[in-house]
């Protein structure tokens, strides 16, 4: 089977070509909590690293399509922000991206974290989405056998019609079943993409979500949730690419805290980004950072519009 693989931010782009008659295809929406292991298993069917995994909740912001094309079929992933009730205007956009993933699937994911509850809002979607649904228990590595039994007894009742897996994503334990169950149950249609692209989605956008990954790992409490990044300039010349980004924080004592004594943080904050694009891009990285505030963002309508976390509707 071929793997083709591209990013895209909306689904009606696609050119109408050929195909057989029994061609399938469908989008295969990733839900659950924050932290459930909804990247980690994307980056598992789709076969590349796409979306940034951390241990820190609610890192993906994005709505995120990653596509498998085989001869007759073509799945398209999104992987979604964890369902979360809105705190910050930054929430409200992010729900806006869970709702229409529940809204739009032809096959729901919908994963949960073996390791604690389900969020019974969150459930009750899945319980009255009409769609396909497939039930991944994940995290089975990280409990008893035995309540992995009685976990996924209590499942089959509370979703009867559903298709049930006992999965670890991080082990790829069940995973492969996944992908069969998906092709078993998308519907006949052409594709939605032209099967042969690899991306359509800006580079800069890995570059901001590469920062990004790192003042997750790097800085602690609100600074990660408080900042931004912005790709000012991406230059490719034959021997490298110039990259210059910009961090906005939301005040003073953040950006002193993004900076660091002596300018000691952003400096790793940097170099382990810069590492990172040099494996993406397979190029020697020149990268730029620069830390700007930002008063007040992520309550701050325009200031979301211009990040794109509003979708034009
Ligand atoms: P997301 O927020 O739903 O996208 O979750 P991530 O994919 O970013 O994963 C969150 C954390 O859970 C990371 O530390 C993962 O390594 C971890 N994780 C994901 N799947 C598994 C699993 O099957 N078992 C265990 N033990 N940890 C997992
Ligand atoms: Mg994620």
């Amino acid at each position: 089977m071929g793997v083709n693989l591209w990013l895209s931010t909306t689904k009606m782009t696609a050119e109408i070509v050929e195909t057989p008659e029994t061609h399938k295809a469908g989008f295969v929406n990733i839900v659950g909590k924050p932290n459930a292991g909804k990247s980690t298993l994307m980056n598992e069917l789709v076969g590349e690293r796409l979306s940034i995994i951390t241990s820190k909740a609610q890192t993906t912001r994005h709505r995120i399509l990653g596509i498998v094309n085989g001869v007759d079929f073509q799945i398209v992933y999104s992987d979604t922000p964890g369902f979360i009730k809105p705190k910050y205007g930054l929430h409200t956009a992010m729900m806006r991206f869970v709702k229409t993933a529940l809204d739009d699937a032809d096959i729901l994911l919908y994963m949960i974290d073996a390791t604690e509850d389900e969020d019974e809002d969150l459930a009750t979607r899945v319980q009255n989405a009409t769609c396909t649904r497939i039930i991944l228990l994940n995290k089975i590595d990280a409990i008893h056998p035995e309540s992995v039994q009685e976990k996924m007894r209590a499942l089959v009742k509370k979703y009867p019609n559903a298709e049930i897996l006992a999965i670890s994503a991080l082990q790829k334990t069940n995973t492969g079943q996944i992908f069969f169950k998906i092709v078993e149950n998308l519907p006949v249609s052409p594709p939605y993409y032209p099967k042969d692209e690899l991306t359509d989605r800006p580079e800069r956008f890995f570059v901001s979500e590469i920062v990004r990954e790192k003042i997750f790992k790097h800085c602690r409490n609100e600074i990660p949730y408080s900042s931004e990044v912005s790709v000012v300039s991406f230059k490719e010349e034959p021997e490298i690419i110039r990259i210059e980004c910009e961090i906005f924080v939301e005040r003073d004592s953040q950006k002193a805290i993004l900076i660091g004594t002596a300018g000691d943080m952003l400096k790793k904050i940097g170099t382990h980004a810069r590492q990172d694009m040099e494996i993406f891009f397979q190029k020697k990285i020149y990268l730029n950072l620069r830390v700007k505030i930002r008063e007040g963002w992520r309550n701050n309508a325009m200031w979301l519009k211009n990040f794109g976390y509003q979708q034009a509707e």
